[in-house]
């Protein structure tokens, strides 16, 4: 059943993300959410009401669910580095930052394989394999800060791109939580790593 928010009533909601996420997983200070009032495109900002800092897919899930329940308006962020203002909040709405999804579940150097959550940083990618010779291509010039869930998002890239092809070419799975909160998935083995040479 969706129940309609008002201005007001914001505290079962709040309450709902805490018990779901933990509660140093919710920010809803006003001076708090400051910082996520717009991307890398500065010229545009809306405070959202709250925002949650998931650590796994389960509750990125629960969150989505509970803001399906209350019908608030949800927008993902990774790093906040987007040019185009993808992850601008509008009015009212829950931002679901992967901020602390930040582990390298997998590394299959045999099969040059990757499983990461969404907010590994680029760079940290190549960074876990270089040792072994290879390296993780796609490479926007915001790598060392720009998030692997805002590449997928924004299909980014750099130079490496011109030989290698950009993120789409290198992503062969992923773990997408849909509108409604449950979970799908697309995968043999997520992002693809080059051998140097
Ligand atoms: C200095 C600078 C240099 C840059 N250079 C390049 C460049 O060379 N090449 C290039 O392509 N881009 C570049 N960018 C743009 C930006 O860094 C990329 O678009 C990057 O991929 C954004 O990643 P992010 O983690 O910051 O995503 P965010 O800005 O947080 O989000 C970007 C979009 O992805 C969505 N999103 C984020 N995470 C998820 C998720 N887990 N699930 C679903 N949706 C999600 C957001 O809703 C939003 O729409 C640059 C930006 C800056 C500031």
């Amino acid at each position: 059943m969706v129940t309609q928010v008002t201005s007001k009533d914001w505290r079962p909601i709040v309450k709902a993300f805490e018990q779901a996420i933990g509660k140093n997983g919710v920010i809803q200070k006003r001076e708090e959410l400051l910082v996520y009032e717009c991307d890398g495109l500065t010229s545009y900002r809306q405070r959202p009401a709250v925002v949650v800092l998931p650590r796994t897919t389960e509750q990125v899930a629960a969150a989505v669910k509970i803001c399906n329940q209350y019908n608030i308006p949800f927008i993902a962020r990774g790093a906040g580095t987007g040019l185009s203002g993808g992850a601008l909040p509008t009015e009212n709405c829950v931002l679901i930052v992967t901020a602390l999804m930040r582990q390298i579940l997998d590394i299959d150097l045999e099969n040059q394989r990757v499983v990461v959550q969404p907010g590994v940083i680029n760079n940290w990618v190549t960074q876990a394999v270089s040792g072994s010779g290879f390296y993780y291509a796609p490479d926007p010039s915001s790598q060392i800060v720009c998030s692997i869930g805002g590449n997928v998002a924004e299909n980014s890239g750099g130079v490496h791109c011109l030989k290698y092809g950009v993120t789409t070419n290198h992503v062969l799975g992923l773990k997408v939580v849909l509108p409604d909160g449950s979970i799908m998935t697309r995968a043999a083995k997520f992002l693809k790593c080059q051998g140097m040479t």
